[in-house]
């Protein structure tokens, strides 16, 4: 099975992350934590899928699309830092993506985003989900120097992700979004992302970008194909004022979405908590409520968004 390869492919990789240490010790007694980049030398081949359709018939052409990196965000008090993994870098350094107007899946310049409603949280209700989901992109699209347009596309009746089909769990490996929200997963998910990972990652944010060409249009960015955005279940979700606060996670994987990359340097504090400079959504770990864009997610949205579709 070309499936159960790529997963053996990815466990044996994975083991290499826990040899490194990445941390260091600065002379307050705060454990010093940068947004390391995971290297990995992984050779995740390139998937063809399909464009969701509303008749589950191919709609346009089938796509190749290529696994690059993910993104995860921790919980308050794990002590581990957010991180991006990297599964394809061959041939370019280069970490920064964009979508690119002219080659977009959809086919128009209008960004999509998607809510899965059948892999619920076990903590909180699908409506209150939802809700604290569709303010989140609200936040988003409400970014004054940005046109980019944003629309939700229909919640379907079955399962959808490449990713979790990758990782065996039932699933459609087909796309229903630019930017798709697809539900809340079994702890162990996360065990394939980092050692132990079911304990800290609160969400991960999965960047696929295109077979062939990666940066076609030539702005120095590789062309993001499509993100799939998946939160963890072994954690107490809740609305506003929980322990978790989903808008707040919400709002920083659809910054991922939109194409921007974690900010921030962190530190944690004796008491376990982290304290980032700035502090941003972006922020590579969860620190409290934060359901407003602060001003460095502002620059950093509109320095990606701001000539959206003309770029
Ligand atoms: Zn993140």
């Amino acid at each position: 099975m070309k499936n159960s390869k790529i997963l053996i492919g990815l466990c044996s990789g994975l083991i290499l992350f826990s040899c490194q240490n990445l941390d260091e010790t600065n002379d307050l007694g705060q454990q010093k934590l940068a947004d390391e980049i995971i290297y990995s030398d992984l050779k995740v081949p390139t998937i063809k899928v399909n464009l969701k359709s509303e008749n589950a018939r191919i709609a346009g052409e089938e796509r190749e699309v290529k696994l690059m990196k993910a993104e995860f965000i921790t919980a308050p008090g794990s002590e581990q830092m957010g991180r991006t993994v990297i599964f394809d870098n061959k041939g370019s350094k280069q970490l920064d993506f964009h979508f690119n107007p002219d080659r977009k899946i959809f086919g128009t310049s209008d960004m999509s985003y998607y809510i899965d409603e059948v892999r619920p949280s076990s903590t909180i209700s699908t409506s209150d989900a939802t809700g604290a989901l569709e303010n989140a992109a609200q936040t988003w699209e409400e970014v004054s120097c940005s046109e980019m347009g944003l629309y939700r596309t229909p919640t379907e009746a079955d399962p959808y992700g490449i990713v979790a089909n990758i990782f065996g769990y039932p699933s459609i490996p087909d796309v229903v979004a630019d930017v798709s929200n697809l539900g809340f997963m079994p702890a162990e998910f996360f065990d394939f992302l980092a050692p132990g990972g079911s304990n800290f990652i609160l969400a991960v944010t999965f960047t696929f970008s295109y077979g062939g060409e990666p940066d076609l249009n030539g702005d120095g960015k590789i062309d993001s194909a499509l993100k799939e955005i998946y939160y963890n279940d072994n954690f107490p979700w809740a609305a506003n004022g929980g322990q978790i606060d989903l808008e707040t996670v919400a709002l920083h994987e659809m910054g991922h979405g939109f194409d921007q990359a974690h900010f921030g340097t962190g530190f944690i504090k004796k008491n376990g908590e982290f304290q980032f400079s700035p502090r941003a959504v972006m922020n590579a770990s969860y620190s409290g409520i934060q359901q407003d864009i602060y001003r460095t997610d502002n620059a950093g949205h509109c320095g990606i968004w701001a000539t959206w579709p003309s770029n």
